[in-house]
C-alpha cells in the first residue's frame, strides 16, 4: 500500500501577519516537492489570511468545536474554518486534552463534524511520560484511538499522529524503533477497527522533528509523514524536513 507522505506544521498559539512571510518558502518547498503533501495548521486570526499562500499548502486550523454553530463562547465552528479557507484541522491534540480537559468522545465528535464539513483532519494520541514509564504505552495510544476514531472514518480524510506527550517541545524523541512499534500497534489497532482501509490511513509521528532527524524518524516502519510543532515556525527549519521526506520511498 503506498500512502503519500504528509508533512504538517501546527503553529499552535504563535505567529501573526508579519509571520505569514513564512508560508512563502513552505509553499515553494511544496511546490518543489509534489510528492509530499504539506499542511500548516494556523492560529484561527490567520487562516484566512493564510489560505491561499500557494496551492501545493493546505492550510488548517488546530482546533474545532463539535456543534454546528451556537452558544459556546471563544470556539470555533467547523463552519467558519471552512469559510477562512481552512482545509482540515488538528483534533485532539495532548495540549488542548490536557488544558481544556477535551475527552476522547469529545475529540471523535469534532472529528465527525470534520467530515460532515467536508474537511480532513488529523487524530492526535499519545501517552506520557509517566505511562511510558509505567509500560502502559501501547495500552494507553490504542485506547485513546478506539475512544476518538470517529464513525466512519476513512483515509481520504483522517490521518493518525502518534505524539508522545514527553517528545513535545522537549527536544526528547523516543528511538526509531520505538516509533516504528508504536505505528505498527496503532495499524494493527485501525485494522481490527475499520479493517482494509487501515492500510491507507497516514499515520504521523510528531514530537521535536526536525531537519536532523526527520530522515530517521520519517524512515521508520509504518511512518508517513511528521506533525512538527516548533520546526514549522520558520520556512529555513520546515523546509529540510520537506525536503527529506520527499527522498524518502512511500
Ligand atoms: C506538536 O505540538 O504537535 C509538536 C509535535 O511540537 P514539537 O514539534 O515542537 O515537539
Amino acid at each position: 500500500m503506498t500512502r503519500r507522505k504528509l508533512i504538517a506544521g501546527n503553529w499552535k498559539m504563535n505567529g501573526d501577519l508579519a509571520a505569514l512571510a513564512e508560508l512563502d518558502g513552505i509553499a515553494a518547498a511544496a511546490a518543489a516537492n509534489p510528492g509530499v503533501d504539506v499542511a500548516i495548521a494556523a492560529p484561527a486570526t490567520l487562516i484566512a489570511a493564510a489560505a491561499g499562500r500557494g496551492p501545493d499548502l493546505a492550510i488548517g486550523a488546530q482546533d474545532v468545536h463539535a456543534a454546528d454553530k451556537g452558544a459556546h463562547t471563544g470556539c470555533i465552528s467547523a463552519a467558519m474554518i471552512r469559510e477562512a479557507g481552512a482545509r482540515f484541522s488538528i483534533v485532539g491534540h495532548s495540549e488542548r486534552r490536557a488544558d481544556q480537559h477535551e475527552s476522547d468522545a469529545e475529540v471523535k465528535a469534532k472529528a465527525e463534524t470534520l467530515h460532515r464539513y467536508g474537511l480532513n483532519a488529523i487524530l492526535c494520541v499519545g501517552e506520557t511520560l509517566e505511562q511510558r514509564d509505567a509500560g502502559q504505552a501501547k495500552a494507553v495510544v490504542t485506547g485513546q484511538l478506539a475512544g476518538s476514531l470517529p464513525d466512519g472514518a476513512g483515509a481520504a480524510w483522517l490521518s493518525v499522529a502518534y505524539e508522545p506527550v514527553w517528545a513535545i517541545g522537549t527536544g526528547r524523541t523516543p528511538t526509531v524503533a520505538d516509533v516504528a512499534a508504536m505505528h505498527g500497534a496503532i495499524r494493527a489497532k485501525l485494522r481490527a477497527l475499520i479493517g482494509e482501509e487501515a492500510d491507507a490511513v497516514r499515520l504521523l509521528y510528531g514530537g521535536s522533528v526536525t531537519g536532523d532527524n526527520a530522515m530517521d524518524l520519517l524512515g521508520a516502519g509504518d511512518v508517513d509523514g511528521a506533525l512538527v510543532g516548533g520546526a514549522s515556525l520558520t520556512a529555513a527549519k520546515f523546509v529540510p524536513i520537506i525536503t527529506a521526506a520527499a527522498i524518502i520511498p512511500a
